[in-house]
């Protein structure tokens, strides 16, 4: 479909309409190595790339990108202590309502990817649809072949004691590994298709050990490329690389 470039730039998170034809009048846009200086240029949609402050941007009906999360970020868009991983995105994609799909805690480092499709959040973030996620774990104490038997088998992760008196609790949840290894003496990998709140630790927790730092180097299909500094981010094309086809 053919659109003008001040539209274009609008639909993908970059302000007003006028704002967005000021970008162009300014010559901040190029495409394909040439600066475009008319807003209303026509071009088609489909596979186009334009270019604003050294970046590229491809134009996509739904935005899906991979954060190097580091640590010291919430997940949260209302975060309490400390900034939002949001702020490590530039405005555009904010703009876009660009939205974490899990959470990673604030302690805990590497793959998180956002979108702005509501359903692809749905999918990802759902059992069924079984997206394995492999964690990192590096324990305080020697890891142990009962302790990953235990962890394979499943566990029982106990809800937090709630601080408010007579405050129900939900029973407790048996929750199992989809893969645990011993990486060396105090490194576990695990594997998790759910995603339940602090899962990893609580899990540790349940066979006697604790975790002392948490990685993610892997959702789905995806993983970490050394390239891909903390705090940094890239495009992803397709959802189809989270699944692997
Ligand atoms: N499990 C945890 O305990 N923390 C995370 O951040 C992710 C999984």
């Amino acid at each position: 479909m053919k659109q003008r470039l001040s539209h274009i730039l609008f639909s993908q998170g970059f302000g007003t309409r006028r704002l967005c034809a000021g970008l162009v009048w300014n010559g901040e846009v190029t495409i394909n190595g040439q600066v475009v200086e008319e807003p209303d240029t026509e071009f088609e949609t489909e596979g186009l790339r334009f270019t604003i402050d050294g970046r590229e941007w491809p134009v996509y009906d739904k935005a899906l990108v991979l954060l190097n999360k580091p640590a010291g970020y919430e997940c949260s868009q209302k975060p309490k202590h400390h900034p939002s991983v949001m702020s490590l995105l530039p405005a555009p994609l904010r703009e876009r309502g660009v939205q974490p799909i899990g959470r990673l805690d604030e302690d805990t480092t590497g793959l998180l990817l956002l979108t702005d499709d509501g359903t692809l959040i749905h999918k990802l973030t759902s059992p069924k649809h079984h997206v394995p996620k492999v964690y990192e774990a590096r324990c305080k104490h020697p890891l142990t072949a009962a302790m990953v038997e235990q962890l394979l088998a499943g566990v029982e992760l106990k809800e937090p004691e709630s601080k408010v008196p007579g405050k129900f609790q939900r029973p407790p949840e048996i929750t199992q590994a989809d893969g645990a290894e011993i990486v060396d003496e105090t490194l576990l990998r695990l594997t998790l298709i759910e995603g339940k709140y602090h899962q990893v630790k609580r899990m540790v927790a349940a066979v006697g050990n604790r975790v002392e730092a948490l990685h993610r180097p892997q959702f789905g299909a995806l993983t970490l490329s050394a390239e891909l500094k903390p705090g940094d981010w890239r495009w992803i094309a397709s959802p189809s690389e989270v699944w692997g086809d």
